[in-house]
C-alpha cells in the first residue's frame, strides 16, 4: 500500500473516533464534560508525541547503542522505517569496510608504486613499493608536496609540465623506475612507478653477450675470410698454402671452441633444462679431468690428483663441464714447469674440489668479475691458449644448478686457487651408493 496513505488512513481514522466519542457526549452529557474531554484527549495526545519525539530526538543523538522504541499510532511506521533505514546502513558500512581491507590489502601486495596527490601535488597516500621506489613515508610525509619529497630534476620537469601522455623514465635511487600519473576525480592524480631496474639490466645482459659474441666471432672469421681471399687471387706455394690451412684451422676450431661454450651456457640457463642428480663416481670424473688437464699440458706441468671427500649426486657431464675448465684454466694460465694440484675433500659442510696451481696469478681488482661473460684479465693471453672467455662463467652456472660457490684466492706472479664448494645435500648417502651398485 502507498505509504502516505499508511500513515494517514489510521490517523484520520483515530481523529473521526474521537470526534464521535466527543459528539456522543455532547448529546448525551451536555456541552461542558464533551468539551473537558476533548481538551483532556488533545493533552494526552500531545503528551504522547512529546514523548515519542524526545526519544526520537535521543537515538539520533547516539544512533549506534540506543534502541529505537516500537513507537504508538503514526509512530511505528516512522520508528520501524528509521530502523530499516539504520540496519542497511549498518550492512553497507560493514561491506563498504571489507572492500575497503581488501583494497589496502591489495594495494600493499601490488609491486608497482601507487602514490594519490592532490590538484596542487601534495601527498595524500601512497602504498609500500611507493614507498621504497621514491623514498617516501605515508605518516611522515602525508601533506607535503611530492615534488619537494621526490628530489630529481627530471621528475620535477615532468609534474611542472604536466604532459602526462607519456611516461617519465625516472633513474631514482640507483632504480630505473617507469613513472605513469593519471588524472582522477577533478582534483587528484595518481602516479604509478613501475621498477624496471632488473629487465634493464638483463636487456644490457643481453645487448652485452650478442655485442660481444658477434667480436668474438668475426676475428677468427675475418682471419679465415683473408687468407681465402689471398687463395683465391695468388699462386700460393705449398709451404705457404700448408701455414695458411693451419692458420685457418686454428681460427676455425677457435669458433667452434665458442659456439660450443655459447651453447653450454645457454643449455645451462635454460629453465626447460632443469638439473638432473644422478650418483656421480667422483674418482673416476676427476681422473678424467687429469687425464684432459695431462693432455692438455703436453707434459709440460705437473699435475697431482688427491681424492679424500665421497661420491656426491649431481649432473655428471655438468660438474665435469665446470671441473674442466678450472683444471684446463689451471694448465692454460701456468707457464711450462708449473704445478697443478686438484684435491676433492669431505668438510663440515659438504665437500670441496680445489684446484692449486703456482702460475701467472690475478691482481685482485679482476677477482671480483672473472665469472663475468668474455671477462678476460689479458685478452691476448686467453686468446693465445684457446680461450673463450666463457670457461668461468659455464663454472658459476653449473655452481648455480648445484648450489655450490666459487671463491677465488690469487697473488699476480705466484698462483691461484679455485674452490668449489658443495652443500651437504648432494653428498651422496649410502642407501643411493647402494641402489647405484645394485
Ligand atoms: P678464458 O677462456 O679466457 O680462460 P675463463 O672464463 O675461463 O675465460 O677465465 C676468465 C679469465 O680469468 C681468464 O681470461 C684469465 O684471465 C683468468 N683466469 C682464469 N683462471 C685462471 C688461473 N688459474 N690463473 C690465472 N688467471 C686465470
Amino acid at each position: 500500500m502507498n505509504p502516505k496513505l499508511l500513515f494517514w488512513v489510521p490517523v484520520a481514522l483515530r481523529l473521526a473516533f474521537g470526534a464521535a466519542g466527543v459528539g456522543v457526549l455532547w448529546w448525551w452529557l451536555g456541552p461542558t464534560t464533551a468539551l473537558w474531554t476533548a481538551l483532556l484527549l488533545v493533552l494526552g495526545m500531545a503528551l504522547v508525541q512529546l514523548h515519542y519525539l524526545f526519544q526520537l530526538s535521543g537515538w539520533l543523538d547516539n544512533p549506534h547503542s540506543a534502541k529505537l522504541p516500537d513507537g504508538w499510532g503514526e509512530w511505528t511506521p516512522v520508528f520501524s522505517r528509521l530502523y530499516r533505514m539504520r540496519r542497511d546502513d549498518e550492512k553497507n558500512k560493514a561491506e563498504l569496510t571489507e572492500w575497503l581491507a581488501r583494497f589496502r590489502q591489495a594495494m600493499h601486495l601490488l609491486p608497482d608504486g601507487v602514490v594519490i596527490m592532490d590538484d596542487v601535488l601534495f601527498l595524500e597516500w601512497c602504498n609500500p613499493a611507493a614507498e621504497e621506489h621514491l623514498g617516501l613515508r605515508q605518516e611522515r610525509d602525508k601533506g607535503m608536496r611530492v615534488t619537494n619529497l621526490v628530489r630529481s630534476p627530471d621528475f620535477m620537469d615532468y609534474l611542472i609540465l604536466g604532459r602526462y601522455d607519456q611516461p617519465l623514465t625516472l633513474s631514482f635511487r640507483g632504480r630505473k623506475l617507469i613513472v605513469h600519473i593519471i588524472p582522477f576525480e577533478n582534483r587528484r592524480q595518481i602516479l604509478v612507478t613501475h621498477d624496471v631496474t632488473e629487465t634493464e639490466r638483463t636487456d644490457m645482459m643481453r645487448r652485452d653477450f650478442i655485442a660481444n659474441a658477434s667480436h668474438e666471432l668475426r676475428t677468427p672469421l675475418t682471419v679465415i675470410v683473408g687468407f681465402l681471399e689471398i687463395a683465391a687471387s695468388e699462386q700460393l706455394d705449398k709451404d705457404t698454402r700448408q701455414a695458411h690451412l693451419k692458420l685457418m684451422m686454428e681460427q676455425g676450431h677457435r669458433m667452434q671452441h665458442l659456439i660450443e661454450d655459447m651453447l653450454t651456457l645457454s643449455r645451462l640457463e635454460s629453465l626447460d633444462h632443469p638439473m638432473r642428480a644422478e650418483r656421480v663416481d667422483v674418482v673416476q670424473l676427476l681422473q678424467r679431468v687429469q687425464r684432459d688437464a695431462q693432455a692438455l699440458s703436453t707434459g709440460k706441468h705437473e699435475i697431482t690428483l688427491d681424492v679424500q671427500g665421497g661420491d656426491v649426486m649431481g649432473s655428471c657431464d655438468e660438474l665435469y663441464s665446470a671441473f674442466g675448465n678450472l683444471a684446463a684454466n689451471a694448465v692454460r694460465y701456468t707457464p711450462a714447469g708449473g704445478r697443478i694440484d686438484l684435491r676433492w675433500e669431505d668438510t663440515a659442510s659438504g665437500v670441496r674440489f680445489v684446484v692449486r696451481d703456482n702460475g701467472i696469478g690475478i691482481s685482485r681488482e679482476h677477482i671480483s668479475r672473472l665469472t663475468e661473460r668474455f671477462y678476460r684479465v689479458d685478452k691476448s693471453r686467453s686468446r693465445e691458449t684457446q680461450g673463450t672467455g666463457l670457461g668461468l662463467a659455464i663454472v658459476k652456472h653449473v655452481l648455480l644448478r648445484h648450489s655450490g660457490t666459487l671463491t677465488i684466492e690469487s697473488e699476480p706472479g705466484k698462483g691461484s686457487t679455485f674452490t668449489v664448494n658443495l652443500p651437504k645435500s648432494l653428498t651422496a648417502s649410502p642407501a643411493q651408493l647402494a641402489a647405484h651398485a645394485a
